[in-house]
């Protein structure tokens, strides 16, 4: 019989993540025999606790915020998707070595794709930390116009000396507005990227923040006439592919969303 699987996650402060339910739900409907487990690690401790659970039989980590662009020094290999958008949100031991991915643009792409056609259209993306590199990332290879606006310009300029696309405005006009700020995240819900005026009616508006589901962005961009996507799927669909990395399985994503809520509604 095969060991069990030795998965979680990474991060610090571990505050509400759902990917414990994601993983867990994932691993128990495709019948994998592994555990998930939560490591709060702050960046002091990172490269001795992957260490540790190397030696511990490490099959696949999730990283999130602050280790996303640490994780990379510390991989014995890293994807190109990973070493282009300078940050990786999953390590999976295969061969002995810990490869360095990210699936954050996959989770992007999938979620966006079925809203397109977009070739030729312009986005305006908003942020330019570790999740904006993964939107800005995968709209361009969607054929989509970039234009990045960030609190920090000099981050903006970067991410487009690295990416691609140009540093804007909120003026410029846009066919999608992408939220990649952690502004509207709770528990600072009352808070908004955008001001009302700037919310085009027709243009689409996704949200990278999932908690709350509706932000006031989506709400505001609803009472305007925009289509509004929320930060679920991508959360979904960049799990689906992390599985999918290191065991080969395709979880179900709406399974994993029905879990997500759940999670979300407190049930
Ligand atoms: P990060 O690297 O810390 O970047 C945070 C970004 O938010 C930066 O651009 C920062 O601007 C901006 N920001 C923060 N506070 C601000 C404020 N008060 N006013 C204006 N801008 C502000 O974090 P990240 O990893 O990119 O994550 C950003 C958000 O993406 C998260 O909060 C999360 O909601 C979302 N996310 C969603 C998923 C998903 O699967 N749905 C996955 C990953 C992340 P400066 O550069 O000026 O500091």
């Amino acid at each position: 019989m095969s060991p069990r699987a030795v998965c979680g996650i990474v991060l610090h402060p571990a505050g509400h993540t759902l990917s414990p339910v994601i993983h867990r739900t994932a691993y128990s409907a495709l019948g994998l025999d592994a555990s998930f487990s939560v490591f709060d690690v702050p960046a002091a401790r990172l490269a001795e606790t992957l260490r540790e659970l190397r030696a511990s039989g490490l099959t696949q980590l999730c990283v999130s915020l602050p280790h996303k662009e640490a994780v990379l020094r510390l991989a014995e290999r890293v994807s190109d998707a990973a070493r282009e958008i300078g940050a990786a949100n999953t390590l999976t031991v295969r061969d002995g070595e810990i490869v360095a991915d990210n699936t954050d643009w996959i989770g992007v792409t999938r979620t966006l794709e079925p809203l397109g056609p977009w070739g030729g259209r312009r986005a305006t993306v908003l942020g330019a930390g570790g999740a904006a590199r993964a939107v800005v990332h995968a709209l361009r290879r969607l054929g989509l116009e970039v234009s990045v606006v960030n609190r920090t310009r000099e981050r903006a300029e970067r991410l487009v000396h690295d990416l691609g696309g140009r540093v804007g405005t909120l003026d410029d006009a846009y066919d999608l507005l992408v939220n990649a700020t952690s502004l509207g995240m709770a528990p600072q819900s009352d808070e908004t990227p955008v001001p009302l005026a700037r919310l085009l009616p027709g243009a689409t508006v996704f949200d990278t923040v999932y908690r709350p589901l509706e932000t006031r962005l989506l709400r505001e961009a609803r009472s305007r006439g925009c289509r509004v996507q929320n930060g679920l799927d991508m959360l979904v669909h960049q799990a689906v592919e992390q599985i999918r990395l290191w065991s080969g399985r395709s979880a179900d994503p709406a399974l994993l969303r029905r879990a997500a809520l759940e999670a979300l509604a407190g049930r």
